[in-house]
């Protein structure tokens, strides 16, 4: 996969009709429809603020939700066009439809240095199809495409992939930061590279173990996916989160990391609980049995200090999935420990994964990181090294 691509910054945009699909799916208040979180808007400013600047006329777009193809009320982007307007102290033109004679009218009246917001994209049921004749109408509107949303270029949709096969397409400032540090990790680290998985379970990451373990230099494995390596490794495991099926996977890897010369670290020690609760106590297990009847939440001092050391001299960090349960209290230490030996090492470090960026923020480390990767569902295909429909359709740089 070519992760070097044209940005904004490669084009003339200058009078242009830009069409800039942006991610602006935001968590919303369920009954009042109020947006409680606006940092993917925030996050968008940049690319808007640098077209406007170049005194592009910028049609934006997103989708919102899961409407799946209907007319929702609850779902409007109209919310999201007042508080773009808010952020950016300047209109933005709101259009009532998506390629429908509103927005087609309000497109063709915008004036260079001007911005309008499109209707939810996923109201039209040819949006997630990728309908080649929606992608058209989409495109007819503009001259250029710019591509700003991360999180959505792992679906090739009309407005995420189809649009590039009509207008010249380019990456915003924030698909170009994931470019160029993660891709720059996967294509040509910094070594030595040092990925880090954790999360809940092995099945949902055999393809980021598949694709690290031919990249990077050591693996390092915590979290519920643990158990099933310790399991593979002939330990005893309790009632700790395990996949039966996956086992022999988990032996599999082991082996080929093996082969490959590539170092693979294991907890050697760990916190357990009786039960899976927020006030379950927390009990030391000194070594890699787990006692019957309890079951693993957390990695512990020993693996704290082993899985530190290991990335103080690393060129590169790449970390997926927390260490432990770290929504509890008494279960986040080993993640936090890993976020600050993250914090305080020369490497690049860079976070993929929904929950384990939450976690980063959550522990207050989320500044010290080289890059967070903003996609969960994105950027987990990125580091399985999959092709990304959104950045395949972008020009080569
Ligand atoms: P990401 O979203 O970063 O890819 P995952 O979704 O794979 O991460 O995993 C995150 C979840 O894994 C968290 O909710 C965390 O509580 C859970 N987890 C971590 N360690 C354990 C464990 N020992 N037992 C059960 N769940 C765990
Ligand atoms: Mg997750």
């Amino acid at each position: 996969m070519n992760y070097n691509k044209k940005t904004v910054k490669d084009i003339d945009v200058a009078g242009k009709k830009v069409l800039l699909r942006c991610d602006f799916n935001v968590p919303q208040d369920k009954a009042t429809g109020a947006i409680t979180d606006d940092k993917r808007i925030r996050a968008a400013l940049p690319t808007i603020q640098y077209l406007l600047e170049q005194n592009a006329a910028v049609i934006a777009c997103s989708h919102l939700g899961k409407p799946k193809g209907e007319w929702k009320e609850s779902l409007t982007l109209a919310p999201v066009a007042k508080r773009l307007s808010e952020l950016l102290g300047k209109d933005v033109i709101f259009a009532k439809d998506i390629v429908g004679e509103d927005a087609k009218a309000k497109a063709a009246a915008l004036q260079p240095g001007q911005i309008m917001l499109l209707e939810n994209l996923r109201f039209d049921k040819r949006e997630e199809k990728n309908d080649p004749e929606f992608a058209k109408e989409l495109a007819s509107m503009a001259e250029v495409y710019v591509s700003d949303a991360f999180g959505t270029v792992h679906r090739a949709h009309a407005s995420t992939a189809g649009v590039a096969a009509y207008l010249p397409a380019v990456s915003g400032f924030l698909i170009q930061k994931e470019l160029e540090v993660m891709g720059g990790a996967l294509a040509n680290p910094k070594r030595p590279l040092v990925a880090i998985l954790g999360g809940s379970k092995v099945s949902s990451k055999i393809g980021v173990i598949n694709n690290l373990l031919n990249i990077a230099d050591t693996i390092i494995i915590g979290g519920g996916m643990s158990y099933t390596f310790a399991k593979a490794q002939g330990a005893k495991v309790g009632k700790s989160l395990l996949e039966e099926d996956w086992i022999q996977y988990a032996g599999e890897m082991v082996e080929k990391a093996k082969e490959k010369g590539v170092k693979l670290l294991l907890p050697v020690d760990g916190l357990a609980a009786t039960e899976f609760s927020a006030d379950a106590e927390a009990h030391l297990v000194d070594g890699v049995d787990i006692p019957d009847g309890m079951m693993g939440m957390d990695i512990g001092p020993k693996t704290i200090q082993l899985y530190s050391d290991a990335v103080k001299d690393a060129g590169t960090v790449i970390w997926n999935g927390p260490m432990g349960v770290f929504e509890f209290p008494a279960f986040a230490e080993g993640t936090r420990a890993v976020a600050k030996a993250l914090a305080e090492t020369d490497a690049i470090t860079i976070v993929g994964g929904g929950d384990s960026a939450a976690a980063v923020a959550q522990l207050g480390y989320a500044d010290k990181m080289t890059h967070i990767s903003t996609g969960g569902g994105a950027s987990l295909e990125f580091m399985e090294g999959k092709e990304l429909p959104g950045v395949a359709c972008l020009l080569d740089a």
